[in-house]
């Protein structure tokens, strides 16, 4: 066949010999690491020389436990680059699914932070870890561990950099991720060279998230979640600056890294730039380097993307999933609408987006039949292609697909520009009476009140109408009765009657998933009452 493999090798083998000033930053804990990419790919070298003496061959698969830095970005290439598979375990899930996820991959060899070991001790069950032969630890003071570990300086010691690497194909595996189990079990998917080769091709594209050399890219987004949403390798790719915030950055962190190391684009979860809203309501910051902020996961409220306008920064809105590695659409403004009015712009930023180059969609109603692209007619959000799974790991779930077409369980609309809105998770979607309502609408209106920081709207079991809408917020209200009238008046202006909550719940926090969504089933099974009436 002509042409070479599609494997992710040559991203950094081209970058660290065209680019090798170029720098990655990471912050771990106090301490700041800064290297080049020559020394990136020195020590990407190094860590497969001592993958490779301690046993982990193609096939094989190493686990990682870790925040976002240096030694995380390492084992994004070494790992793979062995034709062994990286599996980004999430430290965030609860521990009988870590044990799970972890026995499930029969993970050889694990990479831990010291400040998630306690984690991994929590979650430890010697027939789950059986296939645990040792445990490399990044970081000091990590507890006794119940394995053979090893710190990562002393694993690394005595191996250098010279390394002959197998010769891949692109059906050799890459990564694997669990989703984080917002509707239900986590689910693996395997990614494969290829799937994350394309990927990284086209989230490069600026109808992708538009990635070159002079980007500073920052992902805030776990890189235990999705590859980090791909960032590592298509800013590896571009020649790009990494910056990596480490454990859990608070938005100060996050400012005083864009301020720094002149971050041009950053990504993550809607709660975290929303909090960074709110850090920068009372702190001057200088916000002249960040161009774009990729918003995904969950749907933004319109005030996230208004807001940041004002601050000269882009709002970039991305879906994705697990199982398409994960961008599969990015809300691009087509060339006709980047000079309408702000609100029709917004309007169009909000929504989930066009469905990147390179993948193929269809949107089908209960029949199966395709929907007309009215932006009002809705229906399942079908997609295949080159970086879209056709099947989940061990074979779970196999009505999720039909054939090579992915069923994403997203309830959309297209509208005729070709704009996917995502109406709800079909998961989630609150049937009242035999009528949809849509808990991600009801979401973002309400979210769209300056008073409100968080809100989750689910569905409750109602003796009449089988379900009715609940709201749980969290807000900034002296006067909780009054903020309830004004969001009344709100959704019934914007919504049928019958579509505003029966109740609205004051909370402290919300419950959040291990990627930072909130906890639907949580919330629902908060409430064991039937509602009436
Ligand atoms: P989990 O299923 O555990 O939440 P994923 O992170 O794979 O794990 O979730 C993918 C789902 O997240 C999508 O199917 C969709 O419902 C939701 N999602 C992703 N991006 C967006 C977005 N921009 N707006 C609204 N929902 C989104």
């Amino acid at each position: 066949m002509p042409g070479h493999a599609q494997t992710l090798r040559p991203f950094l083998s081209r970058t660290a010999r065209l680019y090798p000033d170029r720098e990655l930053v990471a912050r771990r804990g106090d301490s700041t690491v800064r290297y080049t990419y020559a020394t990136y790919a020195d020590r990407v070298d190094r860590l497969a020389s001592a993958l490779r003496a301690a046993g982990i061959d193609r096939g094989d698969r190493v686990g990682t436990l870790c925040w976002n830095h240096d030694r995380h970005a390492e084992a994004y290439f070494a790992v793979p680059n062995l034709g062994a598979q990286l599996h980004t375990v999430n430290p965030l899930l609860p521990a009988e699914d870590i044990q799970r996820v972890v026995s499930a991959a029969g993970d050889r060899l694990l990479i831990v932070d010291a400040s998630l070991a306690e984690t991994l001790v929590d979650a430890y069950d010697p027939d789950a870890f059986e296939s645990v032969d040792r445990v490399v630890v990044v970081g000091a003071d990590a507890p006794n561990l119940p394995f053979a570990s090893v710190s990562i300086e002393d694993f690394l010691a005595g191996h250098d950099a010279a390394i002959d690497y197998p010769d891949l194909a692109g059906d050799d595996p890459a990564g694997l991720c669990y989703s984080s189990g917002t509707t239900g079990d986590p689910k693996g998917v395997a990614y494969s060279q290829r799937m994350l080769w394309s990927h990284t091709m086209a989230i490069q594209t600026p109808m992708g998230l538009d990635i070159a050399d002079a980007d500073v890219v920052m992902p805030v987004v776990p890189m235990f979640h999705i590859n980090a949403w791909g960032l590592p390798y298509a800013a590896t790719a571009a020649g790009a600056k990494h910056v990596y915030p480490g454990p859990s950055p608070d938005p100060e962190d996050l400012v005083t890294l864009v301020e720094e190391e002149g971050v041009t684009l950053t990504a993550g979860v809607p709660t975290v730039w929303l909090g960074v809203l709110d850090y920068l309501q009372d702190h001057d910051a200088d916000l002249s380097s960040l161009e774009r902020i990729v918003v995904g996961g969950a749907a933004p409220p319109t005030r996230l993307i208004r807001a940041y306008d004002e601050y000269g920064v882009e709002v970039v809105h991305g879906w994705g999933m697990t199982e398409t590695a994960p961008v599969g659409a990015v809300s691009h403004l087509k060339p006709d609408l980047r000079d309408a009015d702000a609100e029709t712009r917004v309007a169009k930023q909000a929504k989930q987006g066009l469905i990147l180059p390179g993948l193929e969609f269809r949107v089908v109603d209960d029949d199966g039949d395709t929907v007309p692209h009215d932006g009002e007619s809705m229906g399942e959000l079908l997609v295949r292609g080159p970086w879209v799974t056709t099947e989940y790991y061990d074979g779970a779930d196999p009505d999720a697909f039909e054939g090579s077409w992915l069923r994403t369980g997203d309830v959309v609309t297209i509208d005729a520009d070709g704009y996917v809105e995502l109406v709800d998770r079909a998961a989630d979607v609150i049937n009242s009476g035999g009528e949809w309502i849509s808990s991600q609408a009801l979401e973002t209106a309400i979210m769209d009140h300056d008073a409100v920081r968080e809100a989750a709207v689910v569905g409750i079991p109602h003796e009449r109408w089988g379900e009715r809408p609940v709201a749980y917020l969290v807000a900034d209200a002296t006067d909780p009765e009054a903020l309830r009238d004004d969001l009344c008046a709100r959704l019934s202006d914007r919504y049928p009657d019958w579509w505003v909550p029966d109740r609205f719940e004051f909370l402290g926090s919300l419950p959040k998933t291990a990627t930072g969504k909130f906890d639907k089933v949580g919330l629902r099974g908060r409430s064991d009452e039937t509602l009436s009436g």
